[in-house]
């Protein structure tokens, strides 16, 4: 009989289109293994929402390798030694990973690699992203920065590979490692219990994202015009499906290339930012970290370690009560739900750094522990790039207007969900509620005219 075959599971939760699995169930026995390394990533290890997620993604996998008589192993710990001894435990010829680009995995890589010494391999695959990431070069064969020509340069290369179908086979090693009980590390809040929205929200795991890639298929039509609304269910919420790797963007995109609208042209791009932010932390492994820009940043930013009334500001921000309801709204439905619209997330971010000049770092690190998609790319990317800080274009000076954006986009509906306060207001003044209809909800935290000219005023400080 062949040696057991390692499978080591990241953020790569699902039996199809998984390149690791794949190659593993063809070459003998599999064990899968997902090893929970909370030390590794640092002021990055998953978050509350994260894990919240996790749970659930794990359980539901766990379900699908039982139907298979095959099953999960979990270990906690530092996942290249964890990994390594096992390999020696079980006698396994070959570990199987897709690669991932955070700097802590690409780190755990090489040391998996260094403890397993010659007689055993880790074969690390592509499998997450549309092109494998590093690999669309300028015409000088660098790395692209900035994100239209590499859009250009992944369109092109489009389609992506072709999908690889669940194993016809999993077969189980004469002994299984002990794992440990998902259940025992506690993943779940309890005291509070504060995941009820979450649960409610969300449906976790591969069959649910291929449910909600199925609905989508009819939609994503509709995209081009609704993805700025979000008082409308018209984006993929796919999010956190593609952040766990519960589907493939491959997946995705076969399934819908066939379209002919303009909503999935533009659907189209919003993938390859996926790809692109795997890209920038691939060559800026610090990217949600640092800032790349030159200008004095303790002139610019307002430090809520610094004084009282800052870290009230950040506060009133993350609970969703600085007075602006577009703003609180999306605000509140990231605590409720691990996920907020991203028209909004572009209003809340864009009101944190500029309206609150509060350094971009506070809030990274905010949506990083309450999303369920949060992902180290994907957030620093986005922070970086409405705080006009990084690689990409500067759009410090864009100062988004949050009552004009809640008008324009028509908010209304979204507010009435999630500020409930303010949900017998009409429609002409709920974006901009008159001081006497406010009732217990906030006032401004600070007008907007007089915020924009504060922000552009340090910006132009922070430079000279
Ligand atoms: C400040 C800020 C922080 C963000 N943090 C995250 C994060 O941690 N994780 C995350 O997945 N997305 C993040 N985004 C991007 C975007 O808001 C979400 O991907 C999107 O809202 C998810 O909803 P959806 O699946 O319905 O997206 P859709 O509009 O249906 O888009 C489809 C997919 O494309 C990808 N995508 C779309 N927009 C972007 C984008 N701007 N950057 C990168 N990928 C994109 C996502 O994988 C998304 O699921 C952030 C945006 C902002 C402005």
């Amino acid at each position: 009989m062949s040696s057991p075959q390692i499978v080591w599971l990241r953020r790569d939760l699902r039996m199809a289109d998984q390149p690791a699995l794949h190659a593993a169930a063809k070459a003998g026995p599999v064990i899968p293994v997902f090893v929970l390394d909370q030390e590794r990533a640092g002021d990055h290890a998953y978050g509350g929402a994260s894990l919240v997620w996790l749970h659930y993604s794990l359980e539901s996998l766990g379900k699908s390798f039982g139907g298979r008589n095959s099953r999960i192993v979990l270990r906690k710990g530092d996942a290249p030694q964890i990994l390594a001894a096992l390999a020696d435990e079980v006698g396994a010829t070959c570990i199987h990973a897709i690669r991932h680009y955070e700097p802590w995995w690409k780190e755990a890589e090489d040391e998996l690699r260094d403890a397993l010494g010659d007689e055993r391999k880790l074969c690390l695959y592509d499998g997450n992203y549309l092109l494998p990431p590093g690999s669309v070069t300028t015409g000088s064969g660098d790395p692209y920065k900035i994100y239209t020509p590499f859009s250009k340069a992944m369109l092109e290369r489009m389609p992506p590979r072709d999908v690889l179908d669940e194993p016809e086979t999993i077969s189980s090693p004469g002994n299984w490692p002990e794992s440990d009980v998902l259940d025992d590390w506690e993943l779940l809040p309890t005291k509070p219990d504060w995941a009820g929205g979450i649960r409610a929200f969300w449906d976790f795991g591969e069959a649910a994202a291929h449910d909600r890639l199925d609905w989508w298929t009819d939609e994503v039509a509709e995209y081009d015009e609704g993805r700025n609304l979000p008082s409308e269910d018209i984006t993929s919420r796919l999010s956190p499906h593609l952040h766990w790797g519960e589907i493939s963007p491959a997946q995705v995109w076969h399934k819908l290339k066939d379209k002919r609208s303009d909503g999935w042209r533009t659907y189209a791009k919003e993938i390859i930012w996926r790809d692109y932010a795997q890209n920038v932390i691939d060559q800026f492994p610090n990217y949600p970290r640092e800032s790349y820009r030159e200008y004095d940043e303790r002139t610019l930013w307002r430090n809520p370690n610094a004084g009282h009334l800052i870290q009230q500001n950040l506060e009133c921000w993350q609970k969703g009560m600085t007075g602006y309801p577009v703003v609180d709204a999306g605000m509140r439905q990231l605590w409720q739900t691990g996920w907020m619209h991203n028209r909004v997330r572009m209003i809340c971010a864009s009101f944190l750094v500029k309206h609150l000049l509060i350094d971009w770092r506070f809030g990274e690190q905010w949506y990083w522990d309450t999303l369920v998609d949060a992902d180290y790319g994907n957030n620093g990317v986005n922070w970086q790039w409405i705080s006009g800080t990084g690689v990409d274009s500067n759009m410090f000076v864009r100062i988004m207007a949050p009552l004009t954006q809640s008008e324009k986009f028509d908010a209304a509906g979204y507010i009435r969900e999630y500020v409930p306060e303010l949900a017998d207001l009409s429609d002409s003044e709920i974006h901009d509620p008159p001081d006497s209809k406010r009732g217990d909800y906030p006032v401004k935290i600070i007008a907007h005219k007089e915020a924009r000219e504060r922000a552009l005023e340090a910006y132009k400080a922070s430079k000279s």
